[in-house]
């Protein structure tokens, strides 16, 4: 599967752009299995120590039930594309959350990991949720990739737990009732590799912290990541770097103002850009709009790749769920109905068609074409 890719770092290891021939779809959410407030009970343990929720949608992040995968998972199968496929999402999961009772053994001064594979910690409950991640996998409705170890910087959180001051002591309430922190309210945890103090962790430190994540990855799913998203989309060099040594093929990245083409980096790893942002939760979203914004990218042979957290799926604490999937199911309609050429795909799926052209063999043929500094990269794939 390398040889092409490989062609193409050979000939020019930085501008390589890639354009495709028809119009492809690919979902992708992110802080799948990262916990936030617990339920009903957890919310109330919160105000009562004094932090008034309810200011920010991210007040209501909890964390999916199993009825809230089940129900994504029955919306993306009704849609197929013209080969039959139904739609794919690319959920991106963070594989460890804190162990809050093995933390407060150490007074709240380091921070203790429960694996996704272990479990969740103390009394968060979600009974069928691995299953139902499972079932939607097994299905082809899901695709699972890593997002992190964790969402926060280890390196910020320790050093606020270390010093108690008053970040010190907020952290320390929200974990007496298990909420690990609320991000909105405290920017300072920072995103995994990235510390808001000192910037981006130094090279060794990222590689291990994405060699453990990818390792407890394959132990909730059986299978090796091969896309990933750095939490906030805060990666660097060396985050690529270790990314591509520990098997990953796809860099996912966030929106912009401008919409860019997929393209390789200097690790042979295939770059992708949000393109739509569809979240519902955070502000209200205009199918009619995403529409248009899907069709700019199909005119200019690129994939609408399409932005939806986690959060929008949620209902334990409010009901982000029903309104989220009706749009999304009008969205998805509108875009089969106005593209009889559209694919559903996920990031393996670019992968692969980037790669050979084609997409499940013959039944999806799709012309890749790729752009460089270089007249020889002026070529099709197939
Ligand atoms: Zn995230």
């Amino acid at each position: 599967m390398l040889n092409f890719i490989n062609r193409f770092r050979r000939v020019d290891g930085s501008a390589s752009t890639f354009s495709f021939s028809r119009s492809l779809v690919v979902l992708q959410s992110d802080d799948w299995g990262r916990i936030g407030i617990r339920d009903r009970g957890g919310y109330e343990e919160l105000q009562a120590s004094g932090i008034q929720l309810g200011e920010h949608p991210y007040d209501s992040y909890s964390l999916e039930t199993s009825d809230d995968v089940l129900a994504v998972k029955d919306v993306l199968k009704r849609h197929r594309d013209c080969t039959g496929r139904s739609a794919c999402m690319v959920m991106n999961f963070v594989v460890a959350n804190v162990d809050f009772s093995q933390s407060a053994l150490s007074g709240f001064r380091r921070i203790h990991l429960k694996y996704l594979y272990e479990g969740l910690p103390g009394k968060w409950l979600r009974p069928g949720l691995f299953e139902a991640y499972r079932d939607g996998i097994a299905d082809g409705v899901f695709y699972p990739a890593l997002h992190g170890l964790t969402h926060f910087c280890h390196r910020a959180v320790e050093r606020s737990l270390r010093c108690a001051d008053e970040r010190g002591q907020l952290l320390q309430k929200l974990w007496r009732a298990e909420t690990p922190y609320i991000y909105w309210r405290m920017p300072w945890v920072g995103y995994e590799y990235c510390n808001p103090g000192g910037g981006f962790l130094r090279k060794n430190v990222q590689a291990a912290l994405i060699c453990e994540a990818a390792e407890a990855f394959k132990k909730v799913f059986f299978t090796s990541a091969v896309s990933a998203c750095a939490p906030g989309y805060r990666s660097n060099a060396d985050t690529h770097r270790s990314w591509a040594e520990c098997g990953i093929r796809v860099a996912q990245n966030g929106s912009g103002a401008r919409i860019a083409p997929p393209h390789l980096d200097e690790w042979g790893l295939l770059n992708l850009y949000r393109t739509v942002d569809f979240e519902p939760a955070q502000r209200a979203v205009s199918v009619k709009a995403c529409v248009q914004r899907a069709e700019r990218c199909f005119e200019r042979g690129l994939p609408a790749v399409v932005s939806i957290h986690s959060i929008n799926f949620h209902s334990t604490l409010k009901d982000f769920r029903g309104p989220t999937l009706r749009a999304l199911d009008q969205f998805l309609s509108a875009l089969e109905a106005k593209h009889p050429d559209l694919l559903y795909v996920n990031d393996g799926d670019l992968y692969e068609i980037v790669d050979s052209g084609r997409l499940n063999g013959s039944r999806a043929p799709v012309s890749v074409t790729v752009r460089g500094k270089t007249k020889a990269m002026n070529q099709r794939a197939s």
